[in-house]
Parts: C-alpha cells; sequence; structure tokens
C-alpha cells in the first residue's frame, strides 16, 4: 500500500487529497491518503472568505486572460490552467451538486451563497474516499531518507514515514521552513491586497462611499507607474475597493521596498482626459445656469463628495453655475480626472488577503507541480511564489496546483 501525505488542510490540501483517493480508486490503486492538518480545524479560510460566502472562482474561461490577473506566476500557470481552468472547477463542483454562478464583476460564488457548501461538498467526497484527515497535526520538520521515503516529525506526536508528500501549507512560515528543509528556496515575502491609509480632507468624513468607475494610477519613487480600474471605496483610514486592492498586490513588492510611501492619483469617473472633465461640467453648467453648484452636479457621484470638491476648489456653495469661471471649471475637472493623494501606510483589507513569495518557481516542474530538486515532493496552492489579484484567483490558483499534482503523485 503506497502513502500519500499532504500537509496542509486548506483549499489546495483537500482538492488534492480528493482528487487522488479517485484516482487512485478508479485506477483500482491501493493508496493511503492522509491529511495533516496544524489546527484543531480545516479548511479555514474556505470558511471565511469572500465574507463567508467563498469566491470560488473567476468567471473567465479564456486561459491566457485569465493568468493576466496573476501578479506572480502568470507565465508559470499558462500550461497548469490549460489542464485545469476555471470552467474545470466549475463543472467538478457541479459534478458533485454545487453549482456555482457569477455575479455581475465575474466572481463566482455557490448558489446557496455559503461556504458552508464548499466545505460540505469537501468533507463528503473526502470521507466517501476514506481520506485519513488528522487534526492538530503540525509537521515541524521533513527529512529525505535514503529509502527515498520522507520521515515527518509531527509536534509531541509519533513521526511518520511516506513515499510521497505534498506541501500545502498556504502562507504559513512553518510551511516554507518545511520546503526550505528539503532544498528549496524561498523568494521574498510582502502582504499583498492591502487598502491605502490616506489623510485628507477631501475623502474625511465619508467612509462608505463608492466610486463604481475610478481609476488609480500608484507612483513610487523610481519605479514605474502602476494602473488598476475598477470601484473604489472610501473607508474610515483611507481608500479601499477592488481598484485599490488589485493596485497593491501589482505593486506588493515596491511598496514594501518603499515603506508603503507613495502617490495615488484617483481619475473618480473613469474618464480618459481632463479636458472631457471640462465638457462634462461643461454641460452641466449648461443644463443649470440659474441654480447653485451645490444642487446641480455629476449624477455618478454623491452630494457629500462634490461639496468637498467645491470647497477643494475654493468654490462658494451658493454660487450659480453662470457665474462659474473657465478656470473654476478647470479646477473642478483636474479634481476629478486627476486627486493626488499622499499614500501614508497599508492597511489589510478585511475579507481577502494573500502573501506574496513563496517557493521559488524556477524549481518546480509545472506538468507535475513536483519539485525539481527533491523527487516525490509536490506542491500547490499560496506555498508557491504564486498569488492574484481579489476575485477568486487565488483559490483557482490552489485547485489547479491541487489538480495536477492528485494526477501525478
Ligand atoms: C480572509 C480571507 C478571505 C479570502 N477570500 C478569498 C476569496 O474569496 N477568493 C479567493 O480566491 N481567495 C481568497 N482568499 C485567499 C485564499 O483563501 C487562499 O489563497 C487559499 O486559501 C490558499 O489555499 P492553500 O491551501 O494554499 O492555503 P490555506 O487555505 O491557508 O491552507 C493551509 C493549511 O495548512 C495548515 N498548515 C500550515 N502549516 C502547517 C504545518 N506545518 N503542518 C500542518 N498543517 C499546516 C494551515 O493550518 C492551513 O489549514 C482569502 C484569504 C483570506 C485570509
Amino acid at each position: 500500500m503506497k502513502n500519500i501525505v499532504i500537509i496542509g488542510g486548506g483549499a489546495a490540501g483537500f482538492f488534492a487529497a480528493i482528487n487522488t483517493a479517485e484516482k487512485a480508486k478508479i485506477n483500482n490503486q491501493k493508496v493511503n491518503v492522509t491529511i495533516l492538518e496544524a489546527g484543531p480545524l480545516v479548511l479555514k479560510k474556505v470558511r471565511i472568505s469572500g465574507g463567508g460566502r467563498c469566491n470560488v472562482t473567476h468567471n473567465l474561461f479564456e486561459v491566457r486572460a485569465f493568468t493576466e490577473k496573476y501578479p506572480r506566476g502568470s507565465k508559470e500557470l499558462l500550461s497548469p490552467l490549460h489542464t485545469f481552468q476555471a470552467k474545470d472547477t466549475v463543472d467538478w463542483f457541479k459534478s458533485r451538486g454545487v453549482e456555482l454562478v457569477p455575479e455581475a464583476d465575474g466572481r463566482m460564488f455557490p448558489t446557496t451563497n455559503t461556504s458552508e457548501t464548499i466545505i460540505e461538498c469537501f468533507m463528503n467526497a473526502a470521507e466517501n474516499l476514506n481520506v485519513d484527515v488528522r487534526l492538530n497535526h503540525k509537521v515541524d520538520k521533513i527529512e529525505k531518507l535514503e529509502s527515498g521515503q520522507f520521515l515527518l516529525y509531527i509536534r509531541n506526536l509519533e513521526s511518520i514515514a511516506t513515499d510521497s508528500v505534498m506541501i500545502a501549507t498556504g502562507s504559513s512560515q512553518f510551511g516554507y521552513n518545511l520546503a526550505k528543509d528539503l532544498g528549496h528556496t524561498i523568494t521574498e515575502l510582502a502582504p499583498s491586497l492591502f487598502s491605502f491609509k490616506i489623510e485628507d480632507s477631501l475623502i474625511s468624513d465619508l467612509p462608505g462611499l463608492s466610486f463604481e468607475k475610478a481609476e488609480v494610477q500608484l507612483l513610487i519613487e523610481n519605479q514605474k507607474p502602476f494602473k488598476e480600474k475598477g470601484p473604489m471605496l472610501i473607508t474610515h483610514w483611507g481608500l479601499s475597493g477592488p481598484a485599490v486592492l488589485k493596485i497593491s498586490a501589482w505593486a506588493a513588492r515596491e511598496m514594501l521596498h518603499a515603506d508603503y510611501k507613495a502617490l495615488l492619483k484617483v481619475n473618480w469617473l473613469g474618464l480618459d482626459k481632463v479636458d472631457t472633465a471640462v465638457l462634462y461640467l461643461k454641460r452641466i453648467k449648461e443644463a443649470g445656469l440659474k441654480s447653485q453648484v451645490q444642487n446641480i452636479y455629476p449624477e455618478e457621484l454623491a452630494k457629500r463628495f462634490w461639496l468637498k470638491v467645491l470647497e477643494k476648489s475654493q468654490i462658494a456653495l451658493e454660487k450659480r453655475w453662470a457665474d462659474v469661471s473657465n478656470k473654476e471649471l478647470q479646477s473642478l475637472a483636474e479634481i476629478l480626472f486627476s486627486t493626488e493623494f499622499k499614500v501614508l501606510g497599508k492597511n489589510r483589507y478585511k475579507d481577502e488577503f494573500v502573501e506574496c513569495g513563496g517557493v521559488d518557481l524556477k524549481e518546480i516542474n509545472f506538468k507535475k507541480m513536483e519539485s525539481k530538486i527533491c523527487p516525490n515532493l509536490f506542491f500547490a496552492g499560496e506555498v508557491l511564489d504564486i498569488d492574484g489579484i481579489t476575485g477568486g484567483f487565488n483559490f483557482q490558483n490552489a485547485w489547479t496546483g491541487a489538480w495536477i499534482a492528485s494526477q501525478n503523485i
């Protein structure tokens, strides 16, 4: 009987264990599949992900376009995603009675809108396939024996010998140490998917206001500018929302090196140039010549924000549009098209964050998800130096890597 041990009972670990056991069953092979989970609970991040709804994947079935959502790992994921992509994830869950549906922005959730559905699906599948799930089994160290087997040292418990091992420990430092023990390099670690700490009177007192079509540009000293677009949110401490989170992922390492100090330019309405903003404001002016500027304003903006824009331009709220000069129109347009903020630091987003960095991708054979350094050692999920922007891409990386490992382990 062959023993396969998967370290980590998270997204990648469970998906790998289930598919490994299923493949062995189909091929009539005798295999023991064991998950060793350090904590008292499995699938912790699946449970809390997507605000408890679990954003399982993204409704984007064109593989090359999908890979463009990974600041790190995009090139390496191309071939694995051709083997198991978002559409395969949807089909995998569907064949087990779990329907995934997309939202307008492409994020896919179970129709039940609760991550418990995903957890139940995994737990039932693991049980039916006799996957041995051991909680409170923290692997402290791995040793490769001369026989080719691995010896796993479990904290306060007996060690376990196994033929193949998979490290699916997410962003845990312990997991990185296990990979290092076996000769792997860990690339620079840095938080990804964070929001920006900004103190500015234009956005103070407006937490909760959102801008659906914002465009942001991040300027870090001595770096090329980073650009993103999408919904943006004013928070108690600065700016957040998908556009900001995405740009934080692209600039994760550069922001770390800059101690999270940068300039952020915000185009609130996603207009193509400042002249478009001027024309837009001229139309508003002409339609409301007799009205006070505080009462007639771009329909995409909340009044509370517009009043702050007027304040910043030093235009009296009671002024009639007819009396607004071209210079004043230009000043309003410039604020709408490009407000510059000093980023003072980072805040972690409450719903989703990942670690950038991990096992060096040069050391992995992506056809099998196997180590090039240590045979029969496999990896999947966030332990690798792969991370995606927000929207289900991080889970898809876990499913894809775990699927490929399961077919080869
Ligand atoms: C709050 C939050 C919300 C998120 N929401 C989303 C989302 O909606 N969509 C999305 O795509 N991504 C989301 N993510 C990211 C996503 O959860 C991760 O990318 C994904 O869980 C990674 O899977 P993994 O299996 O690699 O790691 P994990 O799911 O973190 O699992 C790793 C497991 O390994 C165990 N472990 C670690 N070290 C050891 C050891 N030495 N011995 C034994 N066990 C060990 C850990 O206890 C853990 O259970 C979210 C993340 C967070 C934190």
